[in-house]
């Protein structure tokens, strides 16, 4: 009986469940279309990622954190969310004592950290530079084919080959998925007046602007925009790129110069119907795609990977089997439960927040004002991001966690 595991995809999701699983005692294939001077060398592209201190906890386990340079870390202060010209409301960590709500690394910076780690592990094994032809799995044992006709058997097959996974099309799981008609325009800009550390999340009509503060006069600025205005964009000299993105955010911050390459994202979400099937599983955004307004996609992702691994040394250490039927419905109980009110939630405030119908404006002006006006789900928002412990595995749980957040100011009250 085989006791190994083989992931199809080395994007961050893989490469930290590999670390996961190997932790556990569990040897694993990482399997990767890219060449391994790809994936120990990433490119920059344009994702810096808002970690929440859950994932930052889970990747110092994995031994990913310390591998990160340390001026590629940039703390959140504060994070400001705005509509048109409407002030909006402003969370920080202070009520926790915390001088920070979160912490942006470029996603580069996350692969190549976790690469090296994976390189030092002997129970992972990784093929890279190689096709996938085929996947198949039945209650004994999962098999993969290469092009090249090398077969490879586990007791455990996943998926982590993104959010348009083919592993997940061949197996056959349908896939929930929600193209927005809008795409992502990303760069690291200079800009003239300082940014305080503070993140912003600002919609207007037509377009969306964020900023992730990088360093004081140094930010990535996000633009959502319709496809073909943001193609536009793109196709400008750095100049003018620098101009329009500066007249994007209507000069808040002042001159701006390009700093980076560009980069654009189509936003498509995907939710998959099942995250398991005999001896198979989906982990990071081949199981739940997320649109990135809440910047939750990769640290759902690294709680994929807590929960999967769990579960697969679970198996292992009560049945001699990672791959264990029971142990993944497990898994997928507790994954499913605890990204769906995220995954539903964003969801919300992306379709809200995009909406240019009349009744959208004041439905907005009601939520931006409600949270402004009652400290306690400012806090409940807060307490979410600084919160360590794993995510948690359902609705009442995570309803428990925000009734314990809110309990002290309404005894106190
Ligand atoms: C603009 C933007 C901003 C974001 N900001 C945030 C943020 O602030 N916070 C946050 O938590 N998340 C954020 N995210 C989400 C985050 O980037 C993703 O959730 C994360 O990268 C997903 O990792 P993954 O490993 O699941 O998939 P991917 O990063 O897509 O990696 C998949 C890997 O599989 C490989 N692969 C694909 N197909 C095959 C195949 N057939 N065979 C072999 N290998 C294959 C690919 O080469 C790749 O290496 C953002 C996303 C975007 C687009």
């Amino acid at each position: 009986m085989n006791e190994n595991v083989v992931i199809i995809g080395a994007g961050p999701a893989g490469l930290c469940l590999s670390l996961a699983l190997a932790a556990r005692g569990i040897d694993v294939d990482l399997v990767e279309r890219q060449e391994a001077e790809a994936l120990a060398a990433p490119a920059y592209d344009g994702r810096e990622i808002a970690l929440t201190h859950r994932s930052m906890r889970m990747l110092r386990e994995l031994g990913v954190w310390e591998r990160l340079p340390a001026d590629g870390i940039a703390p959140i202060r504060r994070a400001r969310v705005m509509d048109d010209a409407n002030p909006g409301f402003e969370v920080d960590g202070q009520a926790f004592g915390q001088d920070r709500v979160g912490v942006l690394v470029s996603n580069h910076h996350i692969r190549s950290a976790a690469w090296q780690a994976v390189a030092e592990q002997s129970r992972i094994r990784v093929h890279c530079g190689v096709a996938v032809e085929s996947v198949s799995t039945d209650v004994t044992q999962a098999r993969i084919r290469f092009a090249d006709r090398r077969l490879l058997d586990a007791a455990l097959l996943v998926a982590a080959d993104s959010r348009f996974s083919q592993t997940r099309r061949s197996m056959g799981i349908p896939v929930h998925m929600h193209d927005f008609g809008k795409t992502m325009v990303l760069a690291r800009m200079r800009h003239a007046v300082a940014n305080d550390g503070t993140a912003w999340e600002w919609f207007g009509r037509g377009h969306t602007r964020a900023v992730l503060p990088l360093g004081e006069h140094l930010a990535s600025t996000v633009l959502t925009l319709p496809g073909r205005e943001a193609q536009a964009l793109m196709e400008l000299s750095d100049e003018d790129f620098a101009n329009a993105v500066a007249a994007h955010y209507e000069g808040r911050l002042g001159k701006m110069e390009l700093a980076s390459t560009r980069h654009a994202y189509p936003l498509v979400a995907t939710w998959a119907h099942r995250f398991v099937a005999p001896r198979f599983a989906l982990a990071g955004d081949a199981a739940v795609g997320m649109h990135p307004v809440t910047a939750h996609g990769f640290n759902l992702g690294i709680a994929s990977v807590e929960h999967l691994a769990h579960a697969a040394g679970d198996g292992l250490n009560r049945h001699r089997d990672p791959g264990h039927a029971q142990m993944l419905a497990r898994y997928q109980r507790q994954h499913r439960a605890g990204s769906a009110l995220m995954f539903a939630g964003t969801q919300a405030v992306a379709g809200l927040f995009t909406d240019e119908r009349a009744f959208a404006q004041p439905l907005r002006k009601l939520a931006i004002g409600a949270v402004r006006a009652v400290p306690m789900l400012r806090r409940a928002l807060v307490a979410g991001l600084l919160d360590e412990s794993p995510r948690p595995v359902s609705l009442a749980h995570q309803l428990g966690r925000v009734f314990e957040v809110l309990r002290p100011r309404l005894s106190g009250s």
